[in-house]
């Protein structure tokens, strides 16, 4: 099964992404995960990218669509893909779409868990003082959440016409989320 988990930063994606990968044996595929990873690595991309990271705004889909290529051809995760955090805009989608045609591949669920913006704050400063990460401010979360509203709107659409997308309540406690995600899952 490849799934793609769809939401405002702070909607849980992460947390259900890895129930997900242990339940179905499956890989989580976090660009923000692999983007962090970069800068930490200080290469050529890293230094490329922590600007915007920093600032709370996309990195371009040029250096994220290169960066997913290589991990939806593994064979190793081939329909084992649980998308957490891409695709974030229409370049983005239409791109997934392409490499998982010419991959042999399909989407089997895309789950968009729904979060107000107050619910987003209160999680990421908690989020913040748990996991210290740098981009995890006021500010920067109150930028990652219109840059998330602007961007992904058409992404929204595009996905909400497929049959398999499925619309959470993602202020749910994590249990809640984990069994509705399930009875899409166990059947
Ligand atoms: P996340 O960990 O998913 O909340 O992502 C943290 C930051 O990484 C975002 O605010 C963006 O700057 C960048 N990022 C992660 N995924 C993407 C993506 N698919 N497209 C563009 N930027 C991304």
């Amino acid at each position: 099964m490849n799934i793609i988990l769809f939401g405002p930063p702070g909607a849980g994606k992460g947390t259900q992404a890895k129930y997900l990968v242990k339940k179905l044996n499956g890989f989580q595929i976090s660009t923000g995960d692999i983007l962090r990873d970069e800068i930490k690595k200080d290469s050529e991309i890293g230094k490329e990218i922590i600007n915007d990271m920093n600032n709370g705004r996309f990195v371009s889909d040029e250096i994220v669509n290169k960066l997913i290529k290589n991990l939806v051809f593994d064979h190793q995760k081939k329909n084992k893909l649980i998308f957490d955090g891409y695709p974030r805009s229409l370049s983005q989608a239409k791109n997934l779409d392409l490499l998982l045609d010419s991959s042999n591949q399909k989407i089997d669920l895309i789950f968009f868990l729904s979060v107000d913006k107050n619910t987003i704050i209160k999680r990421i400063e908690k989020r913040k003082i748990l996991e210290k990460r740098s981009d995890d401010d006021l500010d920067t979360i109150l930028k990652r959440y219109d840059t998330y509203m602007e961007t992904t709107k058409p992404v929204l659409d595009f996905y909400s016409k497929n049959q398999n997308f499925h619309e959470i309540d993602g202020t749910q406690k994590i249990e809640q989320i984990t069994s509705k995600i399930d009875t899409f899952i166990n059947v």
